[in-house]
């Protein structure tokens, strides 16, 4: 049994079955899973679109520190 990264459905995938970089495609969305890896079986995306650098050109990343003050004061 694998999960389908793209709607989380369960698919019933035997790891006899498949082996590493075989293509199936999720029964529920359709999408076209290829088997990450094995025992257990993982799928991911195909990703058939080659964008090497789709964002990341400018892609500021704001570090987002949400640290939460614990401080009880005694
Ligand atoms: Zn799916």
């Amino acid at each position: 049994m694998a999960i389908c990264p793209a709607c989380d459905a369960e698919i019933e995938v035997d790891e006899f079955d498949v082996d590493q970089g075989d293509e199936l495609s999720c029964p529920e969305c359709g999408e076209a899973l290829e088997v990450a890896s094995l025992s257990p079986v993982e799928l991911e995306l195909v990703s058939e679109e080659e964008d090497e650098d789709k964002k990341g050109l400018d892609d500021e990343e704001e570090a987002v520190d949400e640290d939460e003050d614990e401080d009880e004061d005694d």
